[in-house]
């Protein structure tokens, strides 16, 4: 009974942090993003990406930090109290939250997996000096997309590889490793498992982001730039824009004004100071300011976090 009423106190506790957490995000992130405007598109994709997984994230580390240790040092093991039917209701929710994020990343998984198998039927690889294999494939597939989430690859297809010219293509699987140095396809895993309804204009500015990051990544000068926008134009062009496919980083894919939106950035090219600071360093200070908060303020914390959880019970 006492590991029960653990397992709900939880549950609701996760429920309660991720919905008022995504409601918040829901609608304060194009607030948030104006006041701190982000220098660079890099910038601007993190920006996006952890607003988005703030929910998620927070509400893991209330429950895992706050919520268990707390009922564990304070709940008294013999009290046989009936759990509150709010409890319940919020940790039947929490529970659906998960398996609903589960279920939809299995899925998205398994569809991305058919349609790799499906792209890769034919394929040759190709010799580069990538860190990564590239695949040379035909028939029905996306110009060129990294795929892969533990084992990423790149495929380029036929057409592609015959309408790019070697600077072109060379600019264009830049742009696909870097989607892969950033992990981007395990991040759309990740978005897939925190669901909330409204938040598909955050996703599609992360995506947007992203795109125009792997760009900058992808270039280090003007006639760099000009080879990589010339690759987006012949590959938009010859066959019509596809919409993204889960868990893949297709060079070029709808909406057309994404596409545009990028080719007039990269025509527009100019040298951009690097940002001085990684996003490790930025991570690592976050959470250096976590820890401190919660090892001076932790003993306080989980005595109030107990009496909200009794209160949640009652
Ligand atoms: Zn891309």
């Amino acid at each position: 009974m006492f590991a029960l009423r653990g397992v709900v106190i939880s549950l609701a506790v996760f429920a309660t942090v991720y919905c008022l957490i995504s409601l918040a995000v829901r609608f304060t992130w194009r607030k948030l993003d104006s006041y701190f405007k982000p220098s660079s598109a890099r910038w601007q994709a993190e920006y996006f990406f952890v607003v988005r997984m703030l929910p998620l994230f927070s509400a893991a580390l209330v429950m895992a930090a706050l919520a268990i240790p707390s009922f564990v040092m304070f709940e008294p093991r013999s009290i046989e109290e009936p759990l509150s039917s709010v409890a319940v209701i919020l940790a039947l929710m929490g529970l659906a939250l998960l398996l609903f994020g589960f279920a939809k990343s299995v899925a998205a998984l398994r569809r991305a997996s058919r349609m790799i198998a499906k792209w890769t039927r034919k394929a040759g690889s190709v010799q580069t000096e990538a860190p990564v294999s590239v695949l040379q494939v035909s028939g029905d597939v996306p110009a060129m997309t990294a795929t892969g989430i533990v084992r990423p690859r790149v495929l380029l297809s036929d057409a592609a590889a015959s309408a790019l010219s070697a600077n072109e293509l060379h600019a264009a699987l830049n742009h696909e490793l870097a989607h892969v140095r950033r992990r981007d396809n395990f991040r759309k895993l990740l978005l897939q498992f925190a669901a909330f309804p409204g938040m598909s204009s955050l996703e599609f500015a992360w995506l947007e982001a992203t795109e125009m990051a792997a760009d900058d990544a992808a270039v280090s000068n003007a006639a760099e730039a000009l080879d990589l926008a010339s690759a987006l134009i012949k590959l938009s062009r010859f066959s019509s824009l596809n919409p993204p496919v889960e868990l893949t980083a297709a060079l070029v894919h709808s909406p057309a004004s994404l596409v545009d939106a990028r080719v007039k950035r990269l025509i527009a090219w100019t040298q951009r100071p690097h940002a001085k600071r990684n996003h490790l360093t930025a991570y690592g200070m976050a959470a250096g300011v976590v820890a401190l908060a919660l090892f001076f303020f932790y003993g306080q914390l989980l005595v109030h976090v107990h009496a909200a959880t009794e209160w949640l019970m009652r």
